[in-house]
């Protein structure tokens, strides 16, 4: 690997790349700036036989407090925003926020949910992240990355969007670049619908602990969203460790403090085995367990 173009970090602590401030040290991390970049990284885990995943914003994530021998590959560095022919093309790595303020100032709409919604735009449409009545597989066209060592391209057919679903979850896909559209608005009911988004966000105090969001997805077909199936149960302010159940939101936990990996999923288990016993609904988590847990 020619080490010039891209710096190999070792032993870096992956803590400090997650919201939940939770994570053990990973062997190798990467912060590629480019799809050649991508390939080495890839390349140079591969040669070593080292597993490794792909990191954006670290948002909806759950990382094994125990040290990973393997790589982690930032896709931070992926941060242009483009807009060509009515079309936004944009980096994986792009905070979400900063590509709702970019579709602001050229007065194009339908990206107001993204605003202060924590993430980057590789990892929303993995997850096809959604708020306040908009989605990523609303506005998305199609999508580039990386797939058994090739260049790629997904249509919005080929991706099979569902709630919280995309077959990039199912398939070892690493995006590097994806295609918006680009519809003209009005700037003045963009810039309403964005500060509106962030007060009910702010007015939630979903910013206030470390936490990775939802921890599980709602099962629609119950009616009642997760948070109140908790709720009900009286599970919120329970607590594992510097782990708990979110005393104002029953489908978050929080970190108090030092809370690990371990104690995070213990309290999972005990709120799908309540809710099991209580409800009988399965619940799945959507939040993404990584690394050595
Ligand atoms: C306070 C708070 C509020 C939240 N509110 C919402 C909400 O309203 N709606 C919502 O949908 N979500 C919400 N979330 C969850 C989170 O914001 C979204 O899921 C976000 O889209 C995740 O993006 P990320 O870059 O952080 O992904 P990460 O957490 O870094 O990664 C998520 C998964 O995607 C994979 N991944 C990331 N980037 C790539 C890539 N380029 N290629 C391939 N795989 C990749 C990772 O390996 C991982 O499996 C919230 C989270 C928090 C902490």
């Amino acid at each position: 690997m020619n080490n010039k173009s891209m710096e190999v970090l070792e032993n870096i602590p992956l803590a400090q790349f997650t919201t939940f401030k939770i994570g053990g040290t990973a062997k190798y991390f990467f912060k590629p700036s480019s799809t050649k970049e991508f390939y080495e990284a890839i390349l140079f885990l591969k040669n070593k036989s080292l597993p490794y995943f792909i990191l954006g914003c670290g948002s909806n994530v759950l990382i094994g407090s125990k040290d990973f021998n393997g790589g982690v590959i930032s896709t931070l560095n992926l941060n242009e925003i483009k807009l060509n022919d009515n079309q936004i093309t944009c980096g994986a790595g792009v905070i979400n926020t900063d590509l709702s303020d970019f579709a602001y100032e050229k007065s194009i709409k339908d990206f107001e949910f993204l605003y202060y919604m924590p993430g980057s735009i590789g990892g929303s449409t993995v997850m096809n992240a959604r708020a306040f009545n908009g989605s990523m597989s609303d506005v998305i066209i199609s999508v580039s990355g990386i797939e058994d060592g090739e260049t790629k391209e997904w249509s919005l057919e080929d991706i099979h969007f569902g709630y919280k679903k995309s077959i990039f979850q199912e398939r070892d896909i690493i995006i590097t670049e994806v295609l918006f559209k680009a519809d003209k608005g009005i700037k003045e009911e963009i810039k309403d619908k964005m500060e509106s988004n962030k007060t009910k966000r702010l007015s939630t105090k979903q910013y206030d602990f470390p936490s990775a969001g939802c921890v599980f997805k709602n099962v629609y077909s119950t009616g009642i969203p997760t948070g109140k199936l908790v709720d009900d149960l009286g599970l919120k302010g329970q607590s594992i460790g510097d782990a708990e159940i979110y005393t104002l939101h029953g489908n978050f936990i929080i970190n108090k403090g030092n809370a690990t990996s371990d104690d995070v999923i213990q309290l999972i288990n005990k709120i799908k085995q309540e809710v099991k016993t209580h409800n009988n609904i399965d619940l799945e988590c959507e939040i993404k367990l990584l690394g050595n847990i």
